[in-house]
């Protein structure tokens, strides 16, 4: 039987390192919050779905199988207020940007979670939980007929964010709440009375015509697809507080168990040193960097090549490192392809059911194991390029476990390969090469390895192929 490897991440609730375990004992349960849907994201936005895309690959690339649910945003101030501006109704609006979201998904190469449950579809869910929360207690209905969770019938607020009591009551909390009636200012909204502004965006309920607020989506949608108790909850990291605080309490004064075991935050993309925002207007789109020549493919990789709890800083010209990198591996790739007799090329699927244990991953055990480490894609990144430069001098060396292991590295990066591209080589190179195809002609080994070796040290490599050579740069 194959013993899944345990993968170990920093959980912002206990803020240190804990293994990633399946409390059933089978599937890791996985919410995370998804795309607000009023424009297109941007790549801030996709570091932490991608973060989240890497995190799901390795565990189940490690032998647990995941269970992702990721929800759609489809009613709040943005899209209602945005969808009006554009004359379309909500659903046509936000079904149109929920479109483009995928679409952008795909191009990076995002595995589709299993579930991606939407907000406007579970209104009733979320009365649900309302109702629950006034029965226990935990809400109060505000005069215009909006609904408030009371934070100070939930004692354990503020674990997660460490945030303090002052500080609750000193800040206001999140997106426009404080334009509604509440006891304390720390108490938010779960229910949102309908206001004129809202126009035929609202849904009936005890409490009267309104809206479910933003916090309680997640709640109320991570419940009804992974239960009350659930293994790993993740976000960018600005949603700690008050959106994931937030979530805790609701859930858990509602259902009296623990909600997410583990929280797995990412740290966010910056641009000059500030948060990468539609609002600062400081943001790419991946559209706006593919009109700059760039692919999807080195956009991913230029998101994953920094640790995700650590600033990136997001640049053009820094971006441009991931071509030649991808080119290298796309080389590899094809290297080691060949080094093990051209087998079909393994499916995601079908690498998840192998036991990848580090035997089986050849010269590229230690950079999954990085991986395994807290998802350390730099370091794994590092371990990787060094095992090519190791293959590269030594081409001879390569077994069929590197070129699986280089696979499955692969796969856990969720990297694309583009074409490898053909570099024309100098005419000096040129020449070597002919001599050499000569030498071979007339069976004089010695001499075409001595030019192999000379072409090599010129900074080519020289490959028989059928009816001649091709020479690729080294
Ligand atoms: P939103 O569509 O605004 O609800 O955000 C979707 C996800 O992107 C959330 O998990 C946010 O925390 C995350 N996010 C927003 N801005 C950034 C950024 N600059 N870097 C990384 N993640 C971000
Ligand atoms: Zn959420």
């Amino acid at each position: 039987m194959k013993e899944p490897q345990t993968l170990r991440i920093h959980d912002t609730l206990t803020d240190t390192l804990q293994p990633v375990l399946p409390a059933d004992g089978k599937r890791v349960g996985f919410y995370c919050c998804g795309p607000t849907v009023y424009a297109s994201a941007h790549i801030g936005n996709f570091r932490t779905f991608i973060v989240q895309d890497v995190f799901r690959r390795v565990l189940e690339l490690s032998g647990t199988p995941v269970k992702h649910v990721r929800n759609i945003t489809n009613v709040d101030d943005k899209t209602i207020k945005a969808s009006q501006d554009q004359g379309q109704s909500l659903n046509e609006f936000t079904a149109y940007w929920t479109e483009k979201f995928h679409a952008d998904c795909a191009a990076m190469n995002l595995l589709g979670p299993q579930i991606e449950p939407g907000a406007v579809e579970h209104i009733a869910e979320q009365i649900e939980m309302i109702r629950v929360l006034m029965e226990k207690g935990h809400a109060y209905r505000a005069e215009d007929g909006s609904v408030y969770f009371r934070v100070e019938s939930f004692p354990q607020y503020g674990r997660l964010s460490k945030v303090s009591e002052r500080e609750l009551t000193t800040t206001t909390t999140a997106r426009s709440e404080d334009e509604y009636d509440r006891d304390s200012l720390a108490d938010f909204a779960l229910w949102k009375a309908a206001k004129p502004e809202d126009g035929d965006n609202f849904w009936e309920s005890p409490w009267g015509s309104g809206r479910p607020g933003w916090h309680l989506e997640c709640s109320a949608m991570s419940t009804k697809y992974l239960g009350p108790g659930f293994d790993v909850h993740s976000g960018g990291i600005d949603l700690t507080f008050p959106h994931h605080e937030n979530e805790i309490a609701q859930s858990e004064a509602c259902t009296g168990e623990t909600f997410a075991r583990l929280w797995l935050h990412v740290v966010h993309l910056m641009v000059d040193g500030r948060k990468m925002s539609k609002s600062l207007g400081n943001m790419y789109t991946l559209d706006d960097l593919k009109a700059k020549g760039f692919l999807p493919a080195e956009v991913r990789y230029g998101l994953i090549a920094g640790h995700y709890r650590k600033h990136l800083n997001f640049t053009l010209p820094g971006l441009e490192a991931a071509r030649p990198n991808l080119q290298r591996l796309a080389r590899l790739d094809r290297q080691l392809h060949e080094a093990a007799g051209h087998p079909k090329l393994p499916k995601y699927a079908a690498l998840c059911k192998r036991d990848n244990n580090p035997d089986a991953l050849g010269r590229f055990a230690p950079a999954f194991a990085s991986l395994l480490d807290n998802l350390n894609v730099p370091k794994a990144l590092g371990e990787t390029f060094r095992a090519a430069g190791e293959l590269e001098k030594q081409p001879a060396a390569a077994t069929e476990a590197d070129y699986f292991g280089l696979r499955v590295l692969l796969e856990a990066l969720g990297l694309e390969l583009p074409p490898v591209e053909v570099e024309e080589a100098p005419e000096e190179i040129r020449a070597l090469a002919e001599a050499r195809l000569q030498a071979r002609a007339d069976k004089d080994f010695a001499k075409s390895d001595e030019l192999r070796d000379e072409i090599l040290a010129l900074g080519w490599r020289v490959k028989d192929v059928k009816g001649g050579y091709e020479l690729e740069p080294a």
